[in-house]
């Protein structure tokens, strides 16, 4: 997705297509009423004329002046339409605003669904996702804008042309001197703010980071308690005069064209009222024609200025969203087959190979492990060894750079992943917080079910909170900010197991959601999550070989490989890594009156 490249012509004529998808009605009353309005402005001209032509002749006294209330009539009436279609199309313009917005939202969620979850891993794609979200609005926008040009500008481009050869060949040279400028200062504008737009991309990135970790209750506590405010408010400013120079550097090239441009444009509106002068001291044009023509160049300059200078600035700055919005569309989706797990075949890892994007060295290599159906498997070694690595390839959230994952008879690699999700469960290291209540913060694994009370109580009592003498219930706001509370580190983590435990699951996978908690009351955690997982596969990773032992089976880990495989008597039985891990942890498992 990274390296490829869009021609200015294919955006548009995409954002376009996107936009006639989403509100297909209202696009085409939209370009009708523009159509209308641009028409009505050309009849309108021709009617001033008609006007004015009769006028000049009964003011010679060869006619009478109540032939005049005729054309006057028709200006009126044609003045008063066009103005009606006018109104209308922006009433339009904001209709469809507001409806795309929510459609093409919803659309570009259903594409995010469908990216694999080691793609949210990579910098340039998630920088990509931000940016296309921003691109939503600007894409009705743009889209609204360019038919506007087309079918109001272009339609009264061309229907004053005719109108003008008809009077005199060489006049139509005025629309020409007036529209050209107008069309490149736009082409430059929106080609420049596209390259502001990439070229400040990264900048951005690091601004807003800076900007979150001055602000954020998250960092607050952190950046007051370390001192590291002021270092991060340095950052923060030098980041913002580099943005700052970038954009003025652009803006200025811009400007300067413009105005350049603009040059062009009166020199062309001194030429065209020449030309008129001319045709109508020689008597090629009526004095009416003139007049009615006089009155409509200063039309066609004001809105040849309006296109100029309107200010689609926000268009311009946001073209290199929509860009981005467009290459998320295009992108391609993980293979999109259908498929029903059967657990009973159990997860098959063989000679899996994982390799982070812009990475070099592998997380994972020629890892092969199996969890047979009911399987209770216990994952330890060291920090970075590749542990959560292998739990998102068991889960099918990562598919392997090489090798296989058959998870519940379903290829990661070939079936869509809302069909791999289903009946998985996993809680993970970097778990959410919700700023909801307690009760959805559970139930949010297993939205189909709904909230079920009881279920959600013994759920909760299952990983030790207890609703029933607590100050906090099922509808407690689990946050500050939303007028609630906040949890403790470990009362968040067993809440976050708690929604892993509420899904409908066959396969669960933990992923040392326990740290926070101490080691007697991990103990207690697994030993009950045992029971629980008892005829379902489950993966559990842990740094306390206590909670290892009550696996079937350990795997060892070491340097994104699996080192050994075994029981916990097994690997204690052979000197190795597990060996040293539990001489160096067993200090920990003395306490007589602790049976672990
Ligand atoms: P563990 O869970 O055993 O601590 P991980 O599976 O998280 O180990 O990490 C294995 C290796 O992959 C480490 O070398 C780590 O630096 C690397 N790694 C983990 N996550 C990412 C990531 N998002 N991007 C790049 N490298 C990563
Ligand atoms: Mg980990």
């Amino acid at each position: 997705m990274k390296g490829e490249k869009y021609s200015f012509i294919k955006i548009i004529v995409l954002t376009v297509k996107m936009q006639f998808k989403a509100v297909p009605g209202h696009m085409i009353v939209f370009l009708l009423l523009a159509f209308l309005e641009a028409l009505g402005l050309t009849i309108r001209v021709a009617a001033m004329q008609r006007l004015f032509d009769v006028i000049a002749i009964a003011a010679e006294g060869k006619r009478d002046f109540t032939d005049c209330i005729m054309p006057l009539f028709v200006l009126v009436v044609v003045t008063c339409v066009q103005q009606i279609m006018n109104g209308m199309k922006f009433f339009h313009w904001n209709v469809i605003v507001d409806k795309s917005a929510g459609i093409n939202n919803k659309k570009l969620f259903e594409k995010i669904q469908n990216f694999s979850a080691e793609q949210f891993e990579d910098a340039f794609f998630l920088d990509s996702l931000n940016k296309a979200k921003e691109g939503i609005k600007p894409l009705t926008v743009t889209s609204l804008f360019i038919m506007n040009l087309i079918f109001f500008d272009g339609v009264y481009i061309v229907s004053m042309g005719a109108y003008l050869f008809n009077l005199k060949p060489v006049l139509p040279l005025t629309l020409l001197l007036a529209f050209i400028p107008a069309f490149l200062s736009q082409v430059f504008r929106i080609k420049g703010f596209a390259k502001l737009e990439e070229q400040s991309a990264p900048l951005r990135r690091e601004y807003d980071y800076y900007k979150k970790i001055l602000n954020d209750r998250q960092y607050i506590k952190e950046t007051r308690t370390l001192g590291a405010f002021v270092y991060f408010f340095k950052l923060f400013n030098d980041t913002l005069i580099k943005l700052t120079n970038k954009q003025w550097e652009i803006e200025k090239k811009i400007v300067v064209r413009e105005q350049l441009l603009n040059s062009v444009t009166y020199i062309g509106m001194g030429i065209s009222t020449y030309l008129l002068f001319v045709a109508t001291i020689s008597g090629e044009i009526s004095v009416g024609a003139f007049a009615a023509i006089f009155a409509a160049l200063t039309q066609i300059f004001d809105i040849m200025q309006t296109i100029m200078t309107w200010d689609i600035s926000g268009i311009n700055k946001d073209i290199g969203k929509v860009t981005n919005l467009i290459k998320i569309y295009d992108s391609a989706e993980l293979s999109g087959l259908s498929g029903t797990h059967d657990f009973s075949k159990g997860i098959i890892a063989k000679n899996v190979g994982f390799i982070y994007p812009g990475r070099n060295e592998m997380a994972l290599a020629n890892v092969s492990v199996t969890i047979r159906d009911g399987e209770f498997i216990a994952i330890v070694g060291e920090n970075g060894s590749g542990k959560s690595t292998l739990v998102k390839i068991l889960t099918g959230l990562y598919r392997p750079s090489v090798g296989t994952a058959i998870i519940g008879e379903l290829d990661s690699e070939v079936i869509a992943p809302r069909y791999i999700y289903n009946e998985i469960s996993g809680v993970f290291q970097d778990y959410q917080r919700y700023k909801m209540t307690l009760a959805e913060n559970v139930s949010i694994s297993e939205i189909g079910i709904g909230m079920d009370e009881l279920r959600i109580k013994s759920t909760l009592m299952d990983v030790g909170i207890n609703t029933k003498y607590n100050e906090i219930n099922l509808n407690t706001v689990l946050s500050p900010e939303f007028g609630g509370i906040d949890l403790s580190g470990g009362q968040w983590q067993r809440l976050a197991i708690a929604r892993g435990l509420y899904r409908h699951y066959k396969f669960i996978v933990l992923d040392e959601p326990t740290a926070a908690i101490d080691p007697i009351e991990e103990n207690m955690i697994y030993t009950q999550f045992k029971k629980l997982t008892k005829r379902k596969c489950a993966v559990v990773i842990t740094h306390r070989l206590g909670t290892a032992k009550l696996a079937d089976r350990i795997v060892v880990m070491d340097n994104g490989r699996i080192v050994d495989t075994g029981t916990h008597e097994e690997l204690l039985s052979r000197s190795g890594k597990y060996k040293d891990m539990w001489n160096a942890q067993s200090i920990w498992y003395k306490r007589e009156d602790i049976k672990y």
